[in-house]
């Protein structure tokens, strides 16, 4: 169905029409703060900052180049306590968007009082990369950006096979893929339809050039997806394959802490039920021949997959953050597509309906015990 938007300009690019939106609806009283990305003073990273001055939006960045905090991360640290009584907006990737939207269905995020903007995302550039050479980064994703290039080899792998760029619940979106010189802002939402009725923005433009391009960018990133994930089950089909892929882990478990699913505020395996004695560790060690340190490291991922590859949005976060270079996101993405194809449940992209398995139903028992015949290796046909 084709849907009406705002029509935008991109003349003066895309960083400082979103800049004058939030501007305006600041002056407005739409909202009463902002958060957004700002480049840190040492020029290597960006940080998310609460503002409620207009003029400090100048000096945000709301495209920023990496995603070294997840943003769902910050909606989480701002709102665990409550929601607060002013209105807050925000603009963040479609992955941060949706990882915000799992976990106000988990109870983490109160999104009440905060308007999520999303736009078209031609990915994130790795941290690493960033860290090394920042200014050659910015460069490459600016180019990115303004090219409107959505398959640009500089950005995090998970982006290359990410079909849901264009596609998140947020209240308002910006959307220009396939555009020339224009955009279009739309809404999804009643909380968006209020703000653009109340900043006066005419929704005229019909979205079907727009729709027809992220239509095609989306068929290559399935393929893309398709072949990515045949490449790494080998990697995490069966146990021997994962002990093998994971036999270089540290056990530093950075993958969990920067992951903005993995929420326990105790992680069993960082706690001292976890931790075994001496002897027992030595009576291992003497009837296996042998044992490693440091422990459980396949349970460790196991666990973390159980608990959360129904929500995880493949956002590349725990990958950028391995030191040792394992792949952890693509391992991720692959589980969760199969845990969620399972319940045809699409992490984050609707606001309404809950997690699956929250809540005791039969028919989602019935599913596990077909998620478990499937996993068996003969029986594996996932793409
Ligand atoms: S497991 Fe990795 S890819 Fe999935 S949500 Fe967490 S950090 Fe993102
Ligand atoms: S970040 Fe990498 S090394 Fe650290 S626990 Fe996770 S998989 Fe292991």
């Amino acid at each position: 169905m084709t849907k009406k938007g705002v029509k935008i300009s991109l003349e003066k690019g895309l960083q400082n029409q979103i800049r004058d939106f939030f501007k305006k609806g600041l002056e407005k009283g739409v909202f009463d703060a902002v958060i957004l990305p700002v480049r840190v003073p040492g020029k290597d990273s960006y940080a998310w900052i609460l503002m409620n001055n207009a003029k400090l939006i100048d000096q945000a960045n709301p495209v920023p180049p990496v995603m070294p905090v997840q943003g769902a991360k910050a909606l989480k640290a701002l709102t665990r306590k409550g929601n607060g009584i002013i209105n807050v907006a925000t603009i963040m990737r479609s992955c941060e968007i949706r990882a915000a939207i799992e976990l106000s269905k988990l109870n983490q995020v109160n999104l009440e009082k905060i308007t999520l903007v999303s736009y078209d995302c031609p990915g994130a550039v790795p941290m690493k990369g960033y860290n090394r050479i920042p200014e050659e980064m910015e460069k490459s994703f600016q180019n990115a950006l303004a090219g409107k290039d959505f398959a640009n080899d500089k950005m995090k792998e998970v982006c290359g096979i990410c079909v849901d760029f264009a596609n998140s619940p947020a209240d308002l979106h910006f959307g220009f893929a396939g555009m020339e010189n224009d955009g279009i802002l739309f809404s999804n939402s009643d909380k968006g339809t209020a703000i653009l009725d109340t900043l006066k923005m005419k929704c005229s433009e019909d979205d079907s050039q727009w729709k027809n391009s992220v239509n095609i960018i989306k068929e290559q990133k399935s393929k893309n997806r398709i072949e990515v994930y045949k490449s790494i089950q080998p990697e995490v089909e069966g146990l021997d394959n994962l002990q093998t892929t994971f036999a270089k882990c540290i056990g530093c478990h950075n993958c969990q802490s920067v992951c903005p699913i993995c929420y326990c505020r105790q992680c069993y395996f960082d706690s001292s039920a976890s931790k075994q004695t001496a002897d027992y560790l030595q009576d291992k060690a003497k009837n296996r021949g042998g044992i490693g340190f440091p422990r459980d490291k396949i349970m460790f991922q196991v666990g973390r997959m159980a608990h959360m590859s129904l929500s995880c949005v493949s956002c590349g976060q725990c990958m950028d953050a391995c030191p040792v270079d394992i792949p952890v996101a693509k391992i991720f993405s692959y589980v969760a597509a199969k845990t969620q194809d399972t319940f045809e449940y699409h992490a984050g992209t609707t606001a309404d309906g809950a997690v699956p398995l929250k809540v005791y139903k039969q028919d989602e028992l019935n599913k596990i015990h077909e998620l478990i015949k499937n996993a068996e290796p003969q029986g594996s046909q996932h793409e």
